[in-house]
């Protein structure tokens, strides 16, 4: 399995273009918004003969789902999400203004939902969605069990957690999903998280002042 990170728009939001020797690819996070980033994320794909048959959300903030129109209309695939993250896709470009960025189209809406526990494949690869709400009510993770690697979204960072004063955020309910859901995962899964760099379960259950 091959992890191609992308650093996109203002928010320097980690996108992940996730493949393995199949050329099957899947998106997660398509945080693109600027003409040049979309047009490296085109050029990749061409460049590595992808075939991109998913494209999912550890969550649905602004700074995770700014690429989904953009994938919907250039591969022709919607994305999938937690159905309690669709709120956010409402009033995108007044959220867009609370943070000084010009959003001029309407959110991508959603091909379909993610439940609990589901288990997606793709090329030879398959992974499992764990529902972690906390940082949104619809946050999930992407656990790679045979690959040893999990992504987070915004739940865990390296040294950190999520932010809980966005709407439906909560603190209490957040600390309950990384010590339930994450933790107990090997010490050696590396995590992807939304943004930043990558750390692993070991490292943030002995360093992470949060937890
Ligand atoms: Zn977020
Ligand atoms: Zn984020």
């Amino acid at each position: 399995m091959t992890v191609k990170t992308f650093t996109f728009n203002p928010f320097q939001e980690n996108t992940y273009l996730v493949y393995d020797d199949t050329k099957e690819a899947i998106v997660i996070d398509c945080g693109c918004i600027l003409d040049y980033e979309k047009k490296a994320f085109k050029q990749y794909i061409i460049d590595n003969e992808l075939n991109i048959v998913k494209v999912i959300n550890t969550h649905l903030h602004l700074d995770h789902q700014f690429g989904n129109k953009f994938l919907n209309d250039t591969y022709n695939i919607a994305p999938l999400a937690h159905i309690e993250d669709e709120f956010l896709l409402e009033n995108v470009k007044s959220q867009g203004a609370m943070f000084g960025i010009p959003v001029k189209e309407d959110a991508q809406t959603l091909g379909g939902y993610i439940e609990d526990n589901q288990t997606f494949t793709f090329g030879k690869t398959s992974f499992v969605a764990l529902h972690v709400p906390g940082h949104s009510p619809g946050s999930v993770a992407f656990y790679f069990e045979k690959e040893n690697a999990v992504f987070v979204g915004d739940v865990l960072f390296k040294g950190s957690i999520g932010r809980t004063d966005l709407p439906k955020g909560d603190y209490a309910t957040l600390i309950g999903s990384i010590i339930k859901r994450l933790l107990p995962l090997p010490d050696s899964t590396v995590i992807y998280s939304g943004h930043g760099p990558v750390t692993t379960i070991g490292e943030e259950k002995v360093n992470n002042p949060y937890l």
